[in-house]
């Protein structure tokens, strides 16, 4: 009743966006009154990479009226193998991948809109940048923007879907202020030491496509008036032994900063590595709170570059940059003064 209700109240559809969108509407949990909320739908898909590319193409051609896509990477020719939205012409003229997602996206469906954002999302930009949204998908690769994520997203009860991938491995994890715990009540601190990530040990294109469509199918229960049917659940994948394990969401801490106690200590802005430019073309990352392995650190950075290691510092260059890195976190990138391309590189290589 309430649902014919809403299909009666919406904007009526066209009879291309019937057509279109005819075997979404078929499905009988979606319906023309679901199909109508997510023409009206707003997310935000944080990081355009192997995850958001799939979840900003799996929303695009849904029909989500309005997407926008952050993030503040230039595509690569090694992002191809996995990263769906993206293609050589794209490599070559090493396109900001934002705006690369939105030409593919309004390529894919031009009835809706897509706003793209070259931008590493931050505590000073994320209400600009999160605040007129329903809900928003994790397409990052780091910790600490995640941490800003939950922070915000509960903030302001906005539901949010974790994801993460490395290697053939995989999670999904729905956070639903009130509903469910939140990623702090389960990751209470971010990881500390260096983190494997997709450039130590590779990634698998289909990993990140399945995370990327459980996201995109959460995503979709939500927009069309269907939170209920959103499992609190962890999902973890690992597509190349076949397990998938489905573990129950623990209760939320009466004892968790974000969602318990409500203090948002990376809205705040109060953490995170402090970032200062350092000499005419480099920028220092002044993380002493993570011990780095030095000679852990060259093994895994062998493949990138021609790695020159003692004890008290380890240098690489991964042209046009040269990355040194401390024992005690502590990094210098030489190269740039962009503190955006900095903070990128220490994320890919050390960690977050
Ligand atoms: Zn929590």
């Amino acid at each position: 009743m309430r649902e014919s209700l809403v299909a009666i109240m919406g904007e009526k559809m066209t009879s291309s966006e019937n057509q279109r969108y005819s075997r979404q509407i078929r499905y009988r949990e979606i319906g023309e009154a679901g199909q109508n909320r997510i023409l009206q739908g707003r997310v935000a898909v944080v990081g355009c990479g192997g995850l958001g590319s799939a979840q900003a193409e799996a929303l695009a051609r849904a029909g989500v009226g309005f997407i926008r896509v952050i993030d503040r990477d230039c595509i690569e020719l090694s992002n191809l193998q996995r990263q769906l939205l993206f293609d050589e012409h794209d490599a070559e003229a090493a396109s900001p991948k934002a705006i690369a997602a939105a030409e593919r996206m309004r390529a894919i469906n031009s009835e809706i809109k897509v706003e793209p954002v070259i931008a590493d999302l931050t505590p000073s930009n994320a209400d600009e940048l999160l605040a007129d949204v329903h809900l928003i998908l994790d397409g990052t690769d780091n910790f600490e923007t995640r941490y800003l994520v939950n922070d915000f997203a509960i903030s302001r009860g906005l539901p949010w879907i974790y994801g993460a991938a490395v290697g053939s491995y995989g999670l999904k994890m729905p956070v639903l202020p009130g509903r469910t715990c939140c990623l702090r009540c389960v990751f209470p601190k971010p990881p500390t030491g260096v983190q494997p990530n997709s450039e130590t040990v590779g990634i698998l294109g289909p990993v990140t496509m399945t995370v990327g469509a459980l996201q995109a199918a959460d995503a979709l229960k939500i927009l069309a008036g269907h939170m209920d049917s959103v499992a609190a659940q962890i999902t973890i994948i690992d597509v190349w032994t076949g397990e998938i394990l489905q573990t129950p969401q623990p209760a939320p801490r009466v004892n968790c900063p974000a969602c318990g106690r409500h203090e948002f200590e990376y809205l705040g802005g109060k953490t995170g590595p402090p970032i200062s430019l350092c000499g005419r073309n480099a920028v220092q990352i002044h993380d002493r709170t993570r011990h780095v392995d030095l000679q852990q650190l060259a093994t895994q950075l062998e493949a990138v570059g021609t790695v020159q290691a003692t004890d008290f510092a380890l240098r690489v260059p991964i042209a046009p940059y040269e990355l040194t890195v401390f024992p005690d976190g502590r990094a210098i990138i030489k190269g740039t003064t962009d503190v955006g391309i900095a903070r990128s590189l220490y994320a890919k290589y050390i960690g977050n």
